[in-house]
């Protein structure tokens, strides 16, 4: 008579139900990675843009853009340039709050995000930030100086609105001369 052995049975779901476990868990640790890598900038860690279509709640808008930074690139190359690009963003992740967001926006401009936060206070701020970013000459024995606009972004303004504002201010402090800050 043909007799199941229900202990191998069992020895081998368990074993194929382990297996299937430590797949499970491989696949999350890799969607997390596509996750991280969908939402960060590879050379400098920041948050791209794209952690910016979920923002809600916020005051002001900074946009800031280094000056003249082809020349750095055309002057000490392209490598010294992506170094100038993780100082500045260690500069701007160390002088926001927890609640604020700093993006990298593109290139070489960087949008940050701020919660309960006056219109003169992110003005100061960029003030700030543009400072810490000039001292940044000491490090790399070169001028390097960023242009800022700020712009409020009153709840209900779509973020995008707020951005272009602040962008039309930072193209303000670009033509009035750069390493400085405009207020929309
Ligand atoms: P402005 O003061 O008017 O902003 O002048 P600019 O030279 O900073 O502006 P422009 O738009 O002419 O040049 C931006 C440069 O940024 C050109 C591009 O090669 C460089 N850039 C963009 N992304 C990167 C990057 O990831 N690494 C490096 N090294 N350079 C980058
Ligand atoms: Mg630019
Ligand atoms: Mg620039």
């Amino acid at each position: 008579m043909f007799k199941v052995n229900y202990e191998d049975e069992i020895r081998k779901k368990d074993k194929i139900i382990k297996e299937l476990k430590e797949e499970i868990a491989l696949l999350k640790e890799e969607v997390n990675k596509y996750k991280e890598e969908a939402y960060h900038d590879s050379l400098t860690h920041l948050n791209n843009r794209r952690i910016l279509e979920n923002a809600v709640d916020y005051d002001s808008v900074i946009i800031g853009d280094i000056d003249h930074f082809k020349k750095i690139n055309d002057t000490y190359g392209h490598l010294k340039g992506d170094e100038v690009l993780i100082a500045i963003s260690e500069v701007l992740n160390s002088y926001i709050r927890e609640t604020d967001i700093v993006c990298r926006w593109g290139g070489e401009e960087f949008v940050i995000v701020l919660k309960n936060c006056s219109n003169e206070d992110a003005y100061k701020k960029a003030e700030v930030l543009k400072e810490k970013v000039s001292q940044l000459k000491e490090k790399f024995g070169f001028e390097i100086t960023m242009s800022f606009g700020v712009s409020n972004y009153i709840f209900e303004k779509p973020v995008k609105d707020a951005i272009d504002e602040a962008d039309k201010a930072l193209y303000k402090s670009k033509q009035n001369g750069r390493n400085r800050v405009t207020m929309y």
